[in-house]
């Protein structure tokens, strides 16, 4: 059964938040979780109740802070732990520091991870599945969500339509972030769909051919 994605653009840091489902079993995943303030969150809410979805998993592909700063309202309100990669563990503090940059010190408390992700671990949505890919290079602990039967991965701030992930944060690195790509991401099928961490989908074909990065 084909998995269906959600997608919602949250304001502050113009961040795509994905909900992963199985319209069958009515499971999800809630991937890199923006929303902030309670008309954000209600938004999220009312979603998943209209579609009568069970959130199963609340999943960061990185612990930057646009993609975590509503962890903890997924996680408490749902009741599932953080899944995210264990090298991204110290970028945890910074998230703190950045909220108080931001002067969002008081809504951001950040969520310990719960389960640890690495590379090949398969995460289960319903009869569906995504695959681990960790491409580090953006941060350390970057993983990229691979849904295999259905064409498309879930590609946090690793690849987007005609550029990459910026690498001049803490635990950047050029070099890595694109030899990753190149081995990990642009060796799977051309038509496969990238959902990104911010702007519009695109397809590893359409990247291949046209992303002056990656030449
Ligand atoms: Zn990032
Ligand atoms: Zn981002």
């Amino acid at each position: 059964m084909a998995l269906k994605t959600a997608r919602f653009e949250f304001s502050l840091f113009g961040i795509n938040t994905y909900v992963v489902y199985d319209p069958e079993t009515r499971d999800c995943a809630i991937i890199d979780p923006g929303m902030m303030g309670i008309e954000e969150e209600n938004a999220m809410r009312n979603f998943l109740k209209r579609e009568n979805l069970t959130v199963r998993h609340l999943i960061n592909t990185h612990l930057h802070i646009d993609h975590a700063v509503g962890d903890r309202f997924v996680s408490e309100t749902y009741g599932v732990p953080l899944e995210a990669h264990k090298a991204d563990e110290p970028l945890m503090q910074r998230i703190l520091q950045q909220a108080e940059m931001f002067g969002i010190k008081e809504k951001v408390n950040v969520v310990d991870i719960g389960k640890y992700l690495e590379a090949g671990d398969r995460i289960k949505i319903g009869g569906g599945e995504l695959e681990v890919i960790h491409v580090p290079g953006h941060s350390q602990g970057h993983i990229v969500l691979y849904d295999r039967a259905d064409g498309c991965l879930y590609g946090g701030d690793v690849l987007f339509q005609g550029s990459i992930g910026r690498t001049d944060l803490p635990g950047g690195d050029y070099t890595q972030l694109v030899s990753g790509i190149k081995s990990k991401l642009l060796t799977l099928p051309d038509d496969t769909v990238v959902f990104p961490g911010h702007g519009e989908a695109t397809t590893i074909g359409h990247e291949k051919a046209y992303n002056g990065f990656l030449r």
